[in-house]
């Protein structure tokens, strides 16, 4: 059993750690991202509502992700744990995922925060060539995280559930260390 939030800027190797992890545990991983892309992908209505905010690497209204996030979390697949990747992306999504959790009796285990430096995460967001990821988006994207998600560092960290892992080594260092944090 593990239920993991990561916690990391646009490029930090997030979703590359959770897809190893989720598999290694047997859990869901889950992206708001993905699900947001997906969405666009088939035009529901989601996606038409969200499509403008992700191609300006702005953040997707809190409302929209909380309806997405509540349902996922009470589908069936999530009994043996989950990893949320790409949410919480603000405090009020993150204060809504405590009083979320409180009323379906699930708590997480720890907040995995992803450490890598600027000018890595701009090398690595401009290679991945993601229609989201042109430098001008980039550039926005990580300007976002600033402003809107690095404070949920603190709210983490102040109530003593933050971990932190140094992301700019190779997957399989960063993996190794997930492990044995997640074992301690
Ligand atoms: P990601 O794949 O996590 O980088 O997310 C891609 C884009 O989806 C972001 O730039 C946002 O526009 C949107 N998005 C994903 N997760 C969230 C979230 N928790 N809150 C708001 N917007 C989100």
């Amino acid at each position: 059993m593990a239920r993991l939030i990561f916690l990391g800027p646009p490029g930090a190797g997030k979703g590359t750690q959770a897809q190893v992890l989720a598999q290694h545990f047997g859990i869901p991983h889950i992206s708001t991202g993905d699900i947001l892309r997906s969405a666009v992908a088939q035009q529901t209505e989601l996606g038409r509502k969200a499509q403008s905010y992700m191609d300006q690497g702005e953040l997707v209204p809190d409302q929209l992700i909380i309806d997405l996030v509540r349902e996922r979390l009470q589908e069936d697949d999530v009994t043996p744990g989950w990893i949320l990747d790409g949410f919480p992306r603000t405090v009020a999504q993150a204060a809504f995922l405590d009083e979320l959790l409180k009323e379906i009796h699930q708590s997480y285990d720890y907040v995995v925060n992803f450490d890598v430096p600027d000018d890595i995460l701009i090398v690595r967001l401009l290679n991945r060539g993601r229609k989201d990821d042109t430098e001008e988006v980039v550039k926005n994207r990580l300007e976002v995280y600033r402003k809107q998600t690095a404070p949920l560092i603190n709210f983490y960290q102040e109530r003593n559930q933050l971990v932190s892992v140094d992301g700019d080594r190779s997957v399989e260092d960063v993996t190794t260390h997930l492990g044995q944090l997640i074992k301690a």
